[in-house]
């Protein structure tokens, strides 16, 4: 695939989406201008096609399928992980026609809790974890990381040893997956958590045995506290380089499934008409926006239909948040060019999402914008209703904040956005931690004594 010379190659270069200044990885993840840097691949994805073929077992399996879109240094290191890392990706897109009249328009599902824990963040937790793998490989264990003395701030975990670590601040999905992600290369992972974090919680985060630290304080400022900290972690937040490389993939899977027409429950168009998402840190709005950008240089989408080309014209980006604490759809209702932090959020049932400062909701609001798509809100009520229907009408199990996605569908639908004849994918990020609250009884649910079933049952049915 890439004749670098191993001895010679130059490190990855990052670039930087809106003033096009560069940087080498590993040493940045922010430009000058304050915005996110991600991976600079443009060079390796004008010569892009589709792979030949669907994934075999122990080769290119889920997120190495597109390696071929990312620097050769960080490729290489992706093609060669296994373990759960290879597991990531490769989830169903399926055709949910039961619930066309409620979306308004037809309906696939991008179902993320098909990945190895449960959420589309595995996508780049597997390309963080192929990195760390990496480092471990080519320093013999030392890490192939600078110690500094900021090092003493990395816990001293009793099998640390010389390998190289992994980390994220969250105390959620991601948490659990950069956990077991690190978990399945040898690497140490470092997750640092809210001090007040539920203990159903911690025990998941906990099943990988991390080092977790609790921290007291604005658990908010910690994504910054991270990105500007000089410890030999390798912190894969949430919109960090290495993570959108992988999460781009959730939209390469999509446009692909189109592109061959092999989505369950075909016929289709050659690509959806509009791609939805629930929107928090912006990171996996933006690399849906850099997956999009990526196969447009690869022509294997149009930008738009005046374009002369023969590639379909490349699918619109909704991004969905919940109305308590919507920074990046105030931004674009306001028609503003920047997402200004809230100081104000509310409570909201899709508090997974509910990122009052989103680190990427400019680039975000940029993805939405440049794909002719919208940021917009849906109140909790629409969430639950989105919740409740998908799991009745299509067995479909999620988070509320999963089902923000649809809610946003039904939405845009009604404000005729999303036209009901086209296609439009709603991605089911994660299934959540799945905590029951309260008694079955608190539920509705009744109990009967079993003396008692035949009788109830010839009752009910
Ligand atoms: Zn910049």
């Amino acid at each position: 695939m890439s004749d670098d010379d191993p001895q010679e190659r130059d490190p990855p270069a990052l670039v930087c989406y809106r003033c096009g200044a560069t940087a080498a990885f590993p040493d940045r993840q922010r430009c000058d201008c304050g915005e996110p840097l991600w991976f600079d691949a443009s060079g390796r994805a004008g010569a892009f096609d589709w792979p030949d073929s669907k994934p075999a077992a122990g080769n290119r399996t889920g997120i190495g399928r597109y390696a071929d879109l990312l620097p050769s240094e960080i490729a290489q290191r992706v093609e060669g992980v296994d373990g759960v890392a290879a597991a990531a990706g490769d989830t169903p897109l399926v055709r949910a026609a039961r619930l066309d009249d409620a979306a308004g328009c037809t309906l696939w599902l991008k179902d993320e809790r098909a990945n190895p824990t449960g959420s589309f963040k595995d996508r780049g937790s597997a390309v963080g974890a192929a990195w760390v793998a990496g480092e471990n490989a080519e320093s013999g264990a030392s890490a192939g990381v600078e110690k500094s003395t900021a090092a003493e701030t990395v816990p001293s975990h009793a099998e640390s040893g010389d390998s190289a670590w992994l980390g994220t601040v969250s105390h959620g999905n991601m948490a659990v997956s950069v956990a077991a992600n690190a978990a399945g290369v040898g690497a140490n992972a470092l997750v640092l958590v809210p001090a007040d974090i539920a203990p159903e919680r911690l025990a998941a985060i906990a099943a990988y045995d991390p080092e977790v630290l609790c921290v007291a304080g604005d658990y908010g400022a910690l994504y910054r506290e991270t990105v500007e900290s000089d410890t030999p972690v390798a912190f894969v937040n949430s919109d960090s380089p290495l993570r959108v490389a992988g999460q781009k993939t959730t939209a390469l899977e999509i446009c692909e499934a189109f592109a061959r027409g092999d989505g369950a429950g075909g016929p289709e168009p050659p690509v959806p008409d509009a791609i939805v998402l629930p929107v928090s840190s912006g990171g996996h709005a933006s690399a849906a926006w850099k997956a999009l950008r990526e196969l447009e240089n690869a022509g294997l989408l149009g930008a738009d239909d005046s374009e002369e080309s023969s590639a379909p014209s490349r699918p619109r980006l909704y991004l969905v948040q919940a109305a308590a604490c919507d920074p990046i759809a105030r931004a674009s209702r306001d028609g503003a060019d920047e997402v200004t932090p809230l100081t104000d959020p509310g409570e909201t049932v899709a508090y997974s999402i509910a990122n009052p400062d989103p680190p990427s909701g400019t680039r975000a609001l940029a993805a939405a914008r440049e794909t002719g798509g919208a940021v917009v809100s849906v109140p909790d009520e629409e969430i639950l209703d989105a919740k409740d229907l998908l799991a009745t009408e299509a067995g479909f199990a999620v988070e509320p904040s999963s089902a923000t996605a649809l809610a946003g569908i039904r939405t845009l639908s009604e404000s005729g956005a999303i036209g009901s004849e086209e296609h439009a994918v709603a991605v089911l990020t994660g299934r959540g931690f799945g905590v029951a609250e309260g008694q079955p009884e608190q539920a509705g649910v009744e109990t009967v004594a079993l003396a008692d079933v035949r009788d109830r049952l010839r009752e009910i049915v």
